[in-house]
């Protein structure tokens, strides 16, 4: 007897090579058994129609704020990734991070959360817990080395990694990188990069960061490939990842199912000269908030934000969508939904990337398989970054979403960013209930995900 069976289900699980109708029994919180005998469980869910997946895996996320003083976490993000059946993110991601990494997994676990939280340590904590330094200046070999220490302290407590936001901080130089891709390595961890620029700027940008993986043979992570990176040269940028996989580097990148990115107006993406990149056109700028919320910009307007509200959120609609298929398409390419959202405002992509990917890229337009779609969702994320999720494997966690392939959708939209997907049936987290129907029943399921070292 299980406490939980799944009945009837098509079960897909990549780490396995399994896709086929099965019943799937759970004992505690781990997977007992995959089976095409009939099995009883104390409690039965009838899944027949419906696809049975590992819990998805985000291996981009962005929400890491948390309030010492209040002891609350801000859970924007993560309900609507619970919503989407997400049941794991990878966080700290584009050099943006909490302050205390080791502090901050503890919090996790002593307060539960939505889902279950992986992290990487982030650059910009590591450089601004040394000193108010400038974001557009480089530091000395001093401040590295202490950032090196704290680098590796977060490494040995189950850090994936670390992230690098090189766009928001120019000062960034290979010194720097090197050093610490160095540390990266020395704990087998990934170094994952928002790199320098887009477009005309792309091929640069991925070769500088390339150079640093292969001068400290560092597995090396671009991030959101599809958007502030390879837009514009994406042909030549996933040539370029295949010459770079042949030669032996272990290299591979995240992307979003959307034509459009999101930042903060006064983060360095737009300083000056950047509307030349975009095609001198500021109507390729909405703006998610305040007077000026679901209008296209002009020059003035777009100044006067940024001058009167950086923190706001932009969206820019300057991809290409033949671009952002061809990088999904991509076998090195796995999921992240990069979601940011500022006051319930911001990019569909924290409320619908999931969805959006089966139902765009697997029904629509068919140009991804719904079997590799769940496993650039589940297994090929977590093998990426050894993260012991995704897989629906005998005496894994159980972490499982249930959906309906006729229905499933993302329903966010640029106007409405946090409009709930359907077709979400079950999210289990652990082997409980955390979602039925789209209701969230539990939102204290998740905890931290350590690296084992
Ligand atoms: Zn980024």
């Amino acid at each position: 007897m299980y406490d939980i069976v799944l009945k009837n289900g098509l079960v897909i699980n990549p780490e396995d090579k399994i896709m086929s109708v099965l019943n799937l029994g759970i004992i505690g919180n781990k997977i007992s058994r995959i089976t095409s005998e009939e099995i009883c469980g104390l409690k039965e869910y009838d899944c027949e129609g419906l696809v049975v997946s590992p819990g998805f895996v985000d291996a981009h996320a962005h929400e890491d704020s948390y309030d010492e003083q209040e002891g609350k976490f801000k859970l924007d993000i993560t309900l609507s990734m619970l919503k989407m059946g997400v049941t794991t993110i990878l966080g700290g991601q584009c050099g943006i991070g909490p302050k205390d990494l080791c502090q901050y997994m503890d919090a996790l676990d002593q307060k539960g959360h939505p889902v279950n939280v992986a992290m990487l340590s982030a650059h910009g904590p590591l450089r601004n817990n040394q000193g108010d330094y400038d974001n557009y200046k480089a530091v000395d070999a001093k401040i590295v080395d202490a950032m090196k220490i704290q680098l590796e302290r977060e490494l040995g407590q189950g850090s994936f990694g670390l992230s690098f936001g090189i766009r928001y901080i120019p000062g960034l130089n290979d010194q720097e990188l090197l050093g610490l891709c160095q540390v990266v390595k020395k704990y087998n961890g990934v170094a994952a990069a928002h790199v320098r620029g887009d477009n005309e700027e792309a091929i640069d940008s991925f070769e500088e960061f390339i150079q640093i993986g292969r001068e400290s043979d560092c597995k090396i992570h671009l991030s959101h490939i599809g958007s502030m990176a390879a837009f514009g040269q994406m042909k030549e940028v996933l040539e370029l990842f295949d010459e770079c996989a042949a030669s032996g580097m272990d290299i591979a990148a995240d992307c979003y199912p959307y034509n459009a990115f999101c930042t903060d107006i006064g983060s360095a993406t737009f300083d000056e000269g950047f509307i030349h990149r975009y095609g001198d056109d500021y109507s390729k700028i909405e703006m998610t908030e305040g007077k000026y919320k679901a209008q296209r910009c002009t020059k003035e307007t777009f100044l006067e934000t940024r001058r009167d509200h950086p923190e706001y959120l932009a969206v820019a609609h300057v991809m290409k969508e033949e671009e952002v298929d061809m990088a999904l398409k991509h076998p090195r390419t796995i999921l992240g939904s990069d979601g940011i959202l500022s006051n319930g405002n911001g990019h569909p992509r924290a409320s619908g990337s999931f969805p959006r990917f089966i139902r765009e890229y697997v029904i629509n337009k068919e140009i991804v398989s719904l079997y590799t779609a769940i496993e650039k969702m589940t297994y090929q994320t977590a093998r990426r970054f050894d993260i012991p999720k995704g897989s629906l494997s005998i005496g894994k966690d159980a972490d499982i979403t249930v959906f309906d392939l006729e229905s499933i959708r993302d329903t966010a939209t640029f106007s409405n960013p946090v409009s709930n997907p359907e077709g979400i049936k079950y999210v289990f987290i652990r082997g409980e209930l955390a979602v039925r129907d789209g209701e969230i029943l539990r939102k204290d399921l998740g905890k931290s995900v350590r690296k084992l070292t």
